[in-house]
């Protein structure tokens, strides 16, 4: 018999979450009104409490999952969810690239020059692939799948991510709790369960942060509110932010 859960297990006890669970909104609230009372530099604060919104959205995850007894069958090596397109505002792309700045030299250094490699490699397919438009196009995923570029933050002879602790939300807010072979054999996520609405609850706390920096006139380098909505493929994102 299968260790895995079906597909139909897996939805049962998504049905039975939203019976048991409650989203604990103020846990995403205090990291910020924690942040917002920190006397270090508004840079600081912001990436700290990016880095702690998005561990939140994690655990947040971790205790539905406890709630109803699943266990997240991805497994570190696997990496079908990283050729997909992946979405993020200027604000998170900008604040990634802050966190990646303050990596260790050596760390940083190898990603500048994985990202001088990928950009030389795949820049002709991706500004072809990167001018689909996600925001009309119902089949940008597909299209964009179909292409096989990885995403620029991947290492592909490891299959990990280069910024794992700081990956946005589209990366952990899809798990498998089916058989990992059915995304093999796909190449490409498939039976995943979204808890892409912590969404909510994570950019809701971000925006009140930088609307309280904002008022303080102290955004420092956001720009509030346009960096919350202008959005773009996280490939754009990197090249434009590349050393
Ligand atoms: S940011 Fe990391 S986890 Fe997300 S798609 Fe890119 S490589 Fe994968």
């Amino acid at each position: 018999m299968s260790q895995f859960l079906t597909l139909e297990e897996v939805q049962q006890k998504c049905h039975q979450l939203s019976d048991v669970y409650v989203i604990d909104e103020n846990k995403f609230y205090m990291i910020v009104e924690k942040w917002a009372d920190q006397t270090s530099s508004t840079e600081e604060k912001v990436l700290a409490s990016f880095t702690e919104l998005l561990q939140a959205v994690s655990d947040e995850i971790s205790s539905m999952e406890e709630k109803v007894q699943m266990e997240s069958t991805c497994r570190l090596g696997c990496a079908f969810c990283c050729y997909f397109p992946i979405i993020i505002n200027e604000m998170e792309a900008k604040i990634m690239k802050k966190a990646i700045e303050q990596f260790p030299e050596q760390r940083k250094n190898k990603i500048n020059v994985h990202l001088r490699s990928y950009y030389e490699k795949h820049g002709e397919k991706l500004k072809k692939i990167t001018s689909l438009d996600f925001e009309e196009d119902e089949e940008f995923k597909k299209k964009y799948r179909k292409s096989f570029i990885p995403c620029p933050l991947l290492d592909i002879k490891t299959n990990q991510c280069m910024a794992y602790e700081i990956r946005p939300i589209p990366c952990r807010t899809y798990v498998n709790y089916t058989d990992p072979a059915v995304c093999e054999q796909n190449l490409m996520p498939k039976e995943t369960v979204s808890f892409e609405f912590l969404y909510e609850q994570y950019m809701g706390a971000l925006n009140e942060f930088m609307q309280f920096l904002y008022e303080e006139d102290d955004t420092a380098y956001i720009r509030y509110p346009d960096d919350l909505f202008t959005h773009d493929y996280i490939a754009n994102w990197m090249l434009s932010f590349r050393a």
